[in-house]
């Protein structure tokens, strides 16, 4: 089985640089579908409160029978809790419903800039779970760098990471530089665009003449350019494919070709105008 590198967080804990992303999965098919990417080999789950699937994740870890230790898990704050107090009963949620006594990583989802509670007094409850104990490190989702900005200048943990939307047509460099140059890891969210950039000729080209698929191509394009990449798949196939990223390598050429492709193109909404509370 390929060995998946870790990443050490600003904090020295650390992260495997490829998981498995749970979004869109039904709740009813989260433990099967996890314990599927478990016995692929993921060792890394990325999963939400927004995603209801969080009982199905703790239920796949818990029948495992892998160590704890060996499974780093993600969890997100969802947008309706962003006031102090709401924060800090929605990760004590967040573990039960996961089962666990201890977070490996948990992320505000979005700044959610317009509504009216600021994501500064959010970052503060995500500051006290940290030093509570019951979480390894903290971080944010989908933060531009005029927010991260105001944490830097009015809060004291330098969040770990800021997992955004990045691939292909979306190569963020900007806000990637911008992580980098503060010791933050930049996670690759919808890392294939949800599929849509398979089909490019660009990458089907690379693809036909490395003997690789258009996926992993993409995905070996993230694992160089150093993000942590979580692909969403049900089935094992998919999930094998996106798995074996690590026996090639991207040339210069393709990596820069692959990079050129950017243009700008969200399939997410843009972090400064979305500020939705799901009901
Ligand atoms: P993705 O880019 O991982 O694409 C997933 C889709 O691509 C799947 O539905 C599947 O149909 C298809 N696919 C997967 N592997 C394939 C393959 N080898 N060949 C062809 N098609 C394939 O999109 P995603 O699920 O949106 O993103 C991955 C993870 O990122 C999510 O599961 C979630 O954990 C995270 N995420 C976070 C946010 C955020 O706001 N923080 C937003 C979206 C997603």
């Amino acid at each position: 089985m390929a060995t998946v590198p870790s990443i050490a967080l600003n904090n020295g804990v650390e992260i495997p640089q490829l998981g498995f992303g749970v979004y869109q999965v039904p709740p009813e098919e989260t433990a099967e579908t996890v314990a599927t990417a478990l016995e692929v080999g993921y060792r890394h789950i990325d999963t939400a409160e927004m995603y209801g699937n969080e009982k199905g994740v703790g239920e796949a870890v818990a029948r495992s029978g892998i160590d704890r230790g060996e499974i780093f898990v993600t969890s997100k704050l969802n947008n309706g809790f962003h006031r102090r107090d709401d924060a800090l009963r929605a990760f004590d949620r967040t573990l039960a419903d996961l089962g666990l006594d201890q977070l490996d990583l948990f992320l505000i989802h979005w700044p959610l800039p317009g509504i009216d509670v600021d994501y500064v007094e959010t970052w503060k409850a995500m500051e006290e779970i940290y030093r509570d104990g019951r979480c390894r490190a903290i971080g944010v989702s989908n933060f531009k760098p005029h927010h991260l900005q105001r944490l830097f200048d009015e809060t004291e943990v330098v969040p770990a990471v800021n997992q955004i939307e990045v691939h292909p047509y979306l190569a963020q460099d900007d806000v990637r530089a911008f992580d980098a140059e503060h010791q933050i890891v930049t996670e690759a969210w919808s890392p294939i665009a949800q599929g849509k950039v398979l089909g490019d000729p660009a990458i089907t080209g690379i693809a036909e003449r490395l003997g690789r698929t258009p996926a992993q191509v993409v995905l070996r394009w993230h694992v160089q350019r150093g993000d942590v990449v979580f692909p969403k798949s049900s089935s094992r196939e998919r999930m094998e494919e996106n798995f074996a990223l690590f026996d090639f390598e991207l040339d210069r050429d393709d990596m820069a070709t692959l990079t050129g492709l950017d243009r700008g193109e969200r399939t997410g909404p843009d972090p400064d105008n979305f500020n939705y509370i799901p009901g």
